[in-house]
């Protein structure tokens, strides 16, 4: 099967990447498709399975785990998997597109390694630490809890950010979505 590109958008939850690749994914001459990863976490808000996630149990993930079906995958908060199927890239490479990831540090830079010449990985930097507990209090879908935890998880993803082939800082989002746009446009186009 023909490769096709892999755009990678990582971050700290509360950065705005999700906007940023949301923005991308419509923009019909960039030829993209978002990579819908399986997770055992539960569905929040508006979400829909089959296009935000694939939401599986944490057994049915397990499985997926012993049959190697995933490119990476990743235990990001206590029983909370998170992984990105081998069937995944296929289904949108068979389409003549290339892929649009919106995963974490882990997983971003894990999909660079195994594709490093096919991949652009891209660092959604939050403008600041305390900015991005506002946006994820904002949000109004996380516990306290949670949130605490997506912040100090936030604090330890930052340091990642320089083994990242471009940092995006997110501070005013309408330059942020204009950049990525171009980073993209460039890379595909080589
Ligand atoms: P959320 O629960 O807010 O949707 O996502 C939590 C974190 O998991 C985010 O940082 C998100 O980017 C990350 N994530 C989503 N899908 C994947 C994936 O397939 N693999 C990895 N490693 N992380 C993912």
């Amino acid at each position: 099967m023909k490769q096709g590109k892999l755009i990678v958008f990582s971050a700290p939850s509360g950065s705005g990447k999700t906007t940023i690749v949301q923005y991308l994914e419509k923009q019909a001459d960039l030829n993209l498709g978002f990579s819908i990863s399986a997770t055992s976490r539960a569905k929040r808000g508006a979400e829909i399975d089959g296009k935000d996630y694939y939401f599986i149990t944490a057994d049915a993930f397990k499985k997926h785990i012993r049959q190697h079906d995933f490119v990476e995958y990743e235990e990001v908060y206590t029983d909370n998997f998170y992984g990105t199927l081998k069937s995944e890239v296929e289904r949108i490479w068979a389409l003549g597109k290339h892929v649009i990831f919106d995963i974490d540090v882990v997983g971003g830079l894990n999909i660079k390694k195994q594709f490093p010449e096919n991949t652009l990985a891209i660092f959604v930097q939050p403008p600041s630490l305390e900015e991005m507990e506002k946006r994820l209090r904002g949000r109004n879908t996380d516990t306290e809890e949670k949130i605490k935890e997506r912040v100090a998880k936030g604090e330890k993803e930052i340091q990642y950010a320089k083994d990242f082939d471009v940092i995006l800082l997110n501070d005013v989002l309408d330059h942020a979505k204009e950049k990525a746009f171009n980073l993209v446009k460039d890379f595909i186009s080589n």
